[in-house]
């Protein structure tokens, strides 16, 4: 957002009438101006103070979905330089990319290979993105068979169509269009041609160019011919480049507005060295790429990339939380032990981890502490024995077990007497300090 909250309050109705949510106008002309609320909350806004609010309040940098459907990935969008000065939106995609010119068994492996390759980290679903199809065969015949059979055996995966000749591009797009492929790419030489395929068909074109000065004339251009969904290549390639590339790109869209580079960017890691790939990627991922093309997916690489890519995504000022519930590990009866924790994620991982290892079926009883783990959440008076007691009585726990018997962490004992005295009829047994002495304690009490 370009103006300042009095500006802004300059276009609104000033009539105070508090349809938006805010006290006063100029309340939600000062938040307007930090970008914390939509424009479309206040209902009574002239149609041209709205153009004038509308192109000034656009995000900096353009966002779109890479893909259609479930797994489809939001890009672009971010807000700010650095992670710590707000938060990263929209978690930088990775793409494998698959040459058109391997077999048709070696192409629905890796395709396959990709629509399995989700694993779960902290609540968090975590995959490989996308696939990059390159046209490597120079037959459009062949590339579109490629396209059509990758996509059937990935079926909800986005897709990139990595081919700058135009003739099998296009027919690449259209076999594929349902899926909102990424047309890569469009240089200086067909960007007419390119862009008239991707605004054909409604999908976003990535360009490629070399160098960001090159960049820069190649978006105008493609923006001019009407399409606005659009991927940036620099043809960085080394780390060097990719940092340097990516971060001029980012500063110029940010602090200057400066709009043909307002884009998404697509950086290309690909490397025979898979080592060497994985820094590669992780140059990127850390430094405002948006997709990042790989050439493997070994699932070590894949553990580093994600882990990378998560912690850069997650709102600094935000502690990762669960949900509030009684949740099972195993198959608890009426009979099973009754723990309980706070819903700090890393907490309840750790947590249900152990109950887990000791194989004993439990209850485990989180509560929503807004994040903290457990000796914070006491300390700042989140987990104390009133709040644990209705918390227990609200859950309906009472209902699922025949027992009485509560079990908190050591690191509250001191909470032990009075929650028996607020938890009436309710036993209360101190559990270890640690979550790792949780199995031999669970164990020891089955015994
Ligand atoms: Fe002002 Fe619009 Fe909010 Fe009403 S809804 S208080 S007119 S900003």
């Amino acid at each position: 957002m370009a103006l300042s909250g009095v500006e802004i309050f300059k276009l609104l109705p000033k009539t105070n009438c508090k349809k938006c949510g805010f006290p006063t106008c100029l309340a939600f002309a000062m938040k307007l101006a930090q970008g914390g609320v939509d424009l479309e909350k206040c209902p009574d806004i002239s149609e041209e103070s709205k153009k004038v609010l509308g192109e000034a309040s656009a995000p900096p940098i353009r966002t779109f979905a890479l893909g259609a459907g479930e797994k489809a990935v939001k890009i672009g969008g971010e807000t700010v330089m650095f992670r710590h000065d707000k938060k990263f939106f929209n978690p930088c995609a990775i793409a494998l990319n698959i040459k058109d010119n391997l077999s048709d068994a070696e192409l629905k492996k890796a395709a396959v290979e990709v629509a399995n390759s989700e694993i779960e980290r902290i609540g968090q679903k975590l995959r490989i993105d996308a696939i990059s199809i390159e046209y490597a065969s120079n037959d459009s015949a062949r590339y579109e068979a490629a396209v059509k059979l990758i996509a059937s055996a990935a079926p909800d995966t986005a897709i990139i169509l990595n081919c700058k000749e135009p003739s099998a591009a296009e027919k690449a797009v259209k076999a594929v269009a349902d899926r909102k492929p990424l047309l890569y790419g469009a240089t200086n030489d067909n960007a007419e041609t390119m862009a008239g395929i991707a605004k054909a068909n409604k999908v976003p074109l990535s360009v490629c160019a070399q160098g960001v000065e090159a960049l820069i004339s190649l978006t105008e251009k493609i923006k001019s011919l009407g399409v606005e969904d659009i991927v940036m290549d620099s043809g960085a390639k080394t780390a060097k480049e990719i940092i340097e590339h990516n971060t001029q790109i980012r500063r110029s869209a940010l602090r200057k507005g400066f709009k043909p580079l307002g884009y998404p960017v697509i950086n290309f890691a690909l490397r025979d060295d898979s080592t060497f790939e994985a820094a590669l990627a992780s140059v990127a991922i850390a430094k405002y790429a948006s997709i990042v093309v790989i050439s493997s997916i070994a699932k070590w690489k894949n553990l580093a990339l994600f882990t990378l890519r998560q912690n850069i995504y997650t709102d600094p000022q935000v502690p990762m939380q669960v949900e509030q519930k009684i949740y099972k590990i195993g198959e608890p009866t009426d009979d099973s032990p009754l723990l309980i924790t706070t819903n700090f994620s890393l907490t309840y991982f750790i947590v249900s981890g152990e109950v887990e290892n000791s194989k004993v079926p439990s209850w485990l009883a989180v509560m929503d502490c807004e994040g903290l783990s457990v000796l914070t959440a006491w300390a700042a008076g989140k987990f104390t024995s009133a709040k644990i007691a209705q918390f227990i009585k609200d859950s309906g726990v009472e209902g699922q077990i025949k027992h009485k018997n509560l079990i908190i962490p050591g690191q509250v004992a001191i909470l032990s007497g009075a929650l028996e005295e607020k938890l009436e009829g309710w036993k209360i047994t101190v559990g270890p300090r640690e979550a790792n002495g949780l199995p031999t304690f669970l164990k020891s009490r089955t015994a």
